[in-house]
């Protein structure tokens, strides 16, 4: 039989999120345990940091995984857009929104730009029945969204070697498929407040 490793994964989960933050001065949620229910969510938040970004989250074994996409989403299958695997945030964070202050890590206003739940189509297919976990490792990841504004097939590829952060996250070709929605600009307000990022920005500003 040969050695089968066991990776512990809850031992270490979110640590590199509760060390990059100060939860005594950002209003971000700490991480305490939140069970899942249901099918498994998605989340698109609407990032303006240092540099303005869309950060997508796959909730896969109990925490979100995470991307920043400088560009945002796309609806064109034909576009491919850079997708930076940042560190596993807590179930909680997927509803998210406010400003987080400007000393702090990732400090600027965030809001959550999409969301819903998804399907693991790499899990659907006969030939691979391969989990959410074992397709984010492997560097590949096949999803179906059910979001207020994207909906339908997306791919995740890991480029470049192992320790590299880089993925190109792409729309399949399918019904959902459009290329000329571009829903990052037509469609910029939350789907949780209804407000834009702007808004929300000073709407943080009147309670200074
Ligand atoms: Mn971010």
């Amino acid at each position: 039989m040969g050695k089968k490793k066991t990776i512990d994964y809850d031992k270490n989960k979110l640590k590199e999120y509760k060390d990059k933050r100060d939860f005594d001065k950002t209003t971000e949620p700490s991480g305490i345990k939140k069970k899942s229910s249901g099918r498994p969510k998605f989340v698109i938040q609407k990032h303006d940091a240092s540099n303005l970004h869309y950060d997508f989250r796959l909730e896969i074994n109990g925490v979100l995984k995470s991307w920043a996409v400088p560009k945002g989403p796309s609806t064109d299958p034909s576009d491919k857009r850079m997708a930076i695997n940042t560190e596993d945030h807590p179930l909680e964070y997927a509803d998210f929104e406010g400003t987080i202050p400007e000393d702090e890590y990732g400090g600027g206003t965030v809001i959550v730009w999409d969301g819903g739940t998804y399907r693991n189509l790499r899990s659907e297919k006969e030939d691979e029945r391969i989990s959410m976990q074992e397709s984010f490792d492997k560097g590949k990841i096949e999803v179906w969204l059910e979001g207020k504004k994207l909906k339908g097939g997306y791919v995740f590829i890991k480029t470049g070697k192992r320790q590299d952060k880089k993925w190109l996250m792409k729309k399949m070709k399918d019904d959902e498929a459009d290329a000329r929605k571009k829903p990052v600009k037509s469609e910029p307000k939350s789907i949780l407040s209804d407000k834009t990022i702007e808004e929300v920005k000073e709407k943080m500003k009147d309670h200074e």
